[in-house]
């Protein structure tokens, strides 16, 4: 889930699609011991490589996908939680797949201009 999701913008808090995706998605990267550390265990999957993954979400993700959700650990979520912007590539596979419209979602530009 984007850290800059203006809802004038496009409104991340009504999809949640990416944190619902694939168990492979929300993997550890770049993070430090110490951010990893930072994010309740609870949450971790038990290789420690990522996000647990359960009932086909995120454990993090708090609400209904597709109505209102959020990240319950926003503050320390990984990297590629950042990463994933509205309308990037990734946002797209995941909207498709659980078949939600992408045909209003911003240019990929939008963020990096
Ligand atoms: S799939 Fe796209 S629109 Fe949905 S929460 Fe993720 S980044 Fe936002
Ligand atoms: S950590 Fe947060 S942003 Fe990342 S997949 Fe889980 S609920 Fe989504």
């Amino acid at each position: 889930m984007p850290e800059t999701s203006p809802p004038e913008i496009f409104d991340c808090q009504s999809c949640g699609a990416c944190c619902a995706y694939s168990e492979d998605w929300p993997r550890f990267s770049l993070e430090t011991d110490e951010q990893i550390a930072a994010i309740p265990a609870k949450f971790v999957a038990a290789n420690e490589c990522g996000m647990k993954f359960e009932n086909g979400r995120c454990t993090a993700l708090t609400g209904e996908i597709g109505k209102h959700v959020g990240c319950g650990v926003y503050a320390v979520r990984p990297q590629v939680c950042r990463d994933c912007m509205p309308g990037d590539p990734e946002c797209r596979i995941a909207r498709e797949a659980l078949g939600f419209p992408v045909n209003d979602l911003p240019d990929e530009e939008i963020w990096w201009n």
